[in-house]
């Protein structure tokens, strides 16, 4: 049988489930669902290739729900969770949860979210009561193991979500004193959107004889995504991305930006242009991140400014468009990214706004996802004429943390700390990056020191503004042409 002939009524869940899934809407399980739930309802480790999008929540959400009912517990103890699922961040936790208790809504099972960023009080008092199903992400759950709150000897089933980007953000040492902390025969689900070596040596060492699951990703399913990139000096982007805004009317549009501080910069100048914005990364408060998420889901908030991490695993369906304020380091995170749009079968537009600088970056995600992003003309946008002076930017660096947190780690043998909520390593920002050649790795600071080596010179904002007005006098594609060499297409 294809996956396209299970059925719900297939699967065997139990009735309280099927009703749950039948007040959500869902008539036929997504591919992952239908290959990963009779994998995890015979008791199985499983080993998942998803992304969010792909119903993977449920996928792995209905049957632990089924099995836990299924296998009740004769003396529940206050806080000893049976279930436990480790998520990389705050968003992803909630929203972990709050499909637990749709699914589970028929069920007398308990579940509780547990992150870091908001008062621990409310999540002790919530441990002396029942809870079945745990979802939390590493640092506060530590905490809570620490002031001794938490009980993990009572796991039967773990589940890894996100389990690449809980890399990243380099968990991994807090998931390993996890793991210390359950008791050996359990049950393991990981979750992942990418395979690299850090993820099979994991899984390596979590899972005995694991089904193994996969499905597309989105690098192979962006057809539905309309990709185009303006090519824009980086002191004009906010300028423009005004522009676009107003003179398309968007109405909900999510912006990716590389640093907090770039975020918030440009949230406060889209405010002053009057358009509503909010931004959305690990300095914000939990209570103002969730604010600004809700607000923007329900379309009162037409912007929100997000960084990678903030904005990874967050469900929004139909997301009309996506702007990359500036290209993400890692070619990864940019299918990432624009997969926020064109989901759930809609159409969406993802916009890249890229300067000079940021050619390489863009010619590694074209090799990524195996075409060219075509490059388009601006409309109309007239760059205002005085810009105040700003304060020079940092280097950017060539690589995302992606590529070298753990290796780093081993090779060093230096211990590679792992971030806690509220700090600002969850965004990746501040790590040190693996050079992407050698002239750039010179450019690196080395022992902390920055690099003898003149950098070759660079053009000044000025000259980036003074080569955008002259190609705009004469109708180019672009603000500036990309270097020869780089074919663009059209
Ligand atoms: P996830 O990948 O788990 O973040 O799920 C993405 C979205 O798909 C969520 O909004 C779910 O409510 C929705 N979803 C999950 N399973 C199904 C299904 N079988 N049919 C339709 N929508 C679904």
């Amino acid at each position: 049988m294809s996956t396209n002939d299970i059925t719900f009524a297939s699967l065997n869940l139990a009735q309280p489930l099927m009703r749950a899934i039948s007040d959500a809407g869902y008539t036929t399980p997504t591919p992952v669902q239908a290959q990963a739930i009779p994998l995890v309802l015979a008791g199985g480790d499983l080993l998942a290739g998803a992304q969010t999008g792909t119903g993977k929540t449920a996928g792995f959400t209905l049957p632990i729900l089924h099995l836990l009912t299924a296998k009740p517990v004769a003396n529940l103890r206050p806080g000893r969770p049976r279930c436990l699922i480790l998520v990389p961040t705050r968003e992803l936790a909630a929203q972990v949860e709050e499909s637990v208790q749709t699914y589970g809504k028929y069920l007398a099972l308990k579940s509780m979210v547990m992150f870091g960023g908001v008062n621990i009080n409310p999540q002790m008092k919530a441990l002396r009561g029942q809870v079945d199903i745990l979802v939390a992400t590493p640092g506060r759950l530590l905490d809570h193991v620490g002031q001794k709150t938490l009980d993990l000897s009572g796991i039967e089933i773990l589940v890894l979500d996100e389990a690449d980007r809980m890399l990243d953000m380099g968990f991994i040492r807090d998931i390993k004193k996890i793991l210390a902390l359950l008791p050996k025969q359990r049950q393991n689900l990981l979750f992942s959107a990418t395979f690299s070596d850090e993820i099979k040596t994991l899984s390596d060492g979590l899972l005995h004889n694991p089904g193994y699951v996969e499905v597309a990703r989105r690098n192979s399913t962006v057809e539905l995504i309309t990709q185009s990139v303006h090519l824009i000096p980086q002191k004009l982007k906010s300028h423009l991305l005004s522009h676009l805004i107003k003179h398309h009317d968007w109405k909900q549009v999510l912006v990716f930006t590389r640093t907090k501080h770039g975020a918030n910069r440009l949230t406060e100048k889209l405010i002053a242009d009057g358009i509503p914005a909010a931004a959305i990364h690990g300095n914000k408060s939990q209570p103002a991140r969730t604010k600004a998420l809700a607000q923007f889901k329900d379309g009162s908030l037409p912007v929100l400014v997000a960084t990678d991490i903030a904005a990874r695993g967050l469900d929004i369906d139909q997301l009309p468009h996506v702007v990359n304020f500036e290209l993400p380091n890692v070619p990864e995170d940019y299918v990432h990214r624009i997969g926020r749009t064109g989901r759930a079968g809609s159409s969406g537009a993802a916009i890249s706004l890229v300067d000079k600088e940021e050619l390489p970056f863009l010619r590694d995600i074209e090799r990524l996802i195996k075409r060219e992003i075509p490059v388009v003309a601006i409309d109309g946008f007239v760059p205002p004429a005085n810009l105040p002076a700003e304060a020079p930017r940092p280097p950017r660096q060539p690589n995302g943390p992606r590529r070298n947190n753990g290796p780093r780690a081993a090779k060093t043998g230096k211990p590679h700390q792992p971030p806690r909520e509220g700090q600002t390593r969850h965004d990746g920002q501040g790590q040190k990056q693996k050079p992407r050649n050698p002239q750039q790795r010179d450019q690196q600071p080395r022992n902390g020191q920055p690099s003898a080596k003149p950098r070759p010179p660079q053009k000044t904002d000025e000259q980036h503004l003074s080569e955008a007005a002259r190609h705009q006098a004469m109708p180019q594609p672009a603000l500036f042409s990309p270097k020869p060499g780089v074919r663009r297409g059209r």
